[in-house]
């Protein structure tokens, strides 16, 4: 029997719909080549669906998303200046990412930061650090923390304005995601690195508590404690001591940031963001308005978020390790994306639509 699934597609704002346009021909691919179906529902998320019907995540949207067994997420957002014109609860981020995260309960975020040793030499580290490639699966907690805290604007007794942000987390919502991070660590090689900064924060103090509490059911993992500061700079002088990390939620929106910078860019960071019962996909960085209509965005993050999305969402690993193959054997055939390739001259730059065109035909060739 065919396996069918309903796919909700958001493309979303700048690069997004250009970088989305090229992941989803994966999936005609596979419905061509294997027993599968998809269906895809394109629905408006973001800034334009503020401009287009008056909310970042309408309800028609949201429709679409519940019906779906899986969400593919492009990047939303406008640059500083043009998302000024939007008002502050719509603007993507408060009026789109966080309630879908909500919605779902995406608690667990996995974020490869991922180099192949032929692929070394897009890495701004040297040669010597950064040795045959970089595995690292950075784990970041999504639904909780300050970005989900109370919030209070106002003006204080004496006249001051003032800002209160709170960082809330219970006990379960660290149980949980902490969990995710010790299966994967055991699936991997059994060690865990737990990012945090318990010398000053309460709250990380009370996740290191729950961490010990998890850490018995899980005996054969190592856990490497380091403070967030310092996991920053080891990012850079030894990236290959890690290889499941494992942080709280705006935490590793900011190391992973940097770990798409030991890579030589964003754009080759995909993501996956799961729930009990739903997942969505998207890259890790945003909608990169500063290169938006020119076909030159490196499509990788999107294709990539497809292929964990097949192997998470569908059970289909071998489908999804041809995806990975097929984009690595572009990189290692020479050629590369403009935000990758300032500095070696023998590579061949290719806009985003022949990135996509080289990725598709080797993996019509590998199915
Ligand atoms: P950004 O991630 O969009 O861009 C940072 C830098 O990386 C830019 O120079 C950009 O050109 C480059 N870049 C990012 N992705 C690339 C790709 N695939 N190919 C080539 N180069 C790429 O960060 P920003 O400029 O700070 O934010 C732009 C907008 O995106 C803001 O509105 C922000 O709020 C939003 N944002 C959205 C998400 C999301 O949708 N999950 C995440 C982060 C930021």
């Amino acid at each position: 029997m065919t396996n069918a699934y309903k796919i909700a597609v958001l493309p979303g704002d700048a690069i997004g719909p250009e970088i989305m346009a090229q992941a989803i021909r994966v999936f005609g691919i596979l419905e061509a080549k294997r027993d599968v179906s998809f269906e895809l529902i394109t629905a408006p998320f973001g800034a334009h669906a503020y401009f287009e019907e008056g909310k970042a995540f309408p309800d028609s949207t949201k429709a679409i998303c519940d019906d779906a067994d899986a969400i593919l997420k492009g990047p939303v957002g406008l640059s500083h200046e043009e998302s000024k014109k939007i008002p502050v609860e719509e603007q993507p981020e408060r009026g789109a990412i966080l309630p879908l995260r909500a919605r779902y309960n995406t608690f667990a975020n996995f974020r490869p930061i991922y180099l192949s040793p032929e692929m070394t030499h897009f890495s701004p580290l040297k040669q010597e650090i950064i040795k045959d490639g970089i595995d690292i699966l950075l784990i970041r907690e999504l639904v909780g923390g300050l970005y989900f805290g109370k919030k209070e604007r106002g003006i204080n007794e004496e006249g001051q304005r003032y800002v209160h942000e709170l960082l809330e987390y219970t006990e379960e919502q660290i149980r949980q995601v902490l969990i995710v991070a010790f299966e994967q660590a055991r699936q991997r090689k059994k060690k865990l690195h737990n990012i945090h900064k318990s010398n000053v924060l309460m709250s990380s103090v009370f996740w290191n508590e729950v961490l010990d509490e998890v850490h018995t059911e899980y005996q054969d993992v190592e856990v490497v404690h380091l403070l967030v500061d310092a996991a920053a700079t080891a990012l850079c002088l030894n990236p290959g001591q890690f290889d499941v990390m494992v942080m709280e939620n705006m935490f590793g929106d900011i190391l992973s940031d940097q770990g798409g910078g030991i890579l030589g860019s964003l754009g080759l960071m995909p993501s996956a963001c799961i729930g009990p019962e739903k997942a969505y996909y998207e890259p890790s960085h945003g909608s990169a308005p500063d290169i938006a209509g020119q076909n030159i965005a490196n499509p990788y993050s999107m294709i990539g978020s497809v292929a964990m999305m097949l192997e998470m969402s569908f059970n289909m690993k071998e489908e999804s390790a041809m995806v990975w193959q097929a984009m690595k054997s572009v990189f290692e055939a020479g050629f590369s994306t403009a935000d990758l390739s300032k500095s070696n001259e023998d590579i061949q730059l290719v806009s985003t639509d022949e990135f996509g065109d080289k990725v598709m035909a080797k993996l019509e060739e590998l199915l």
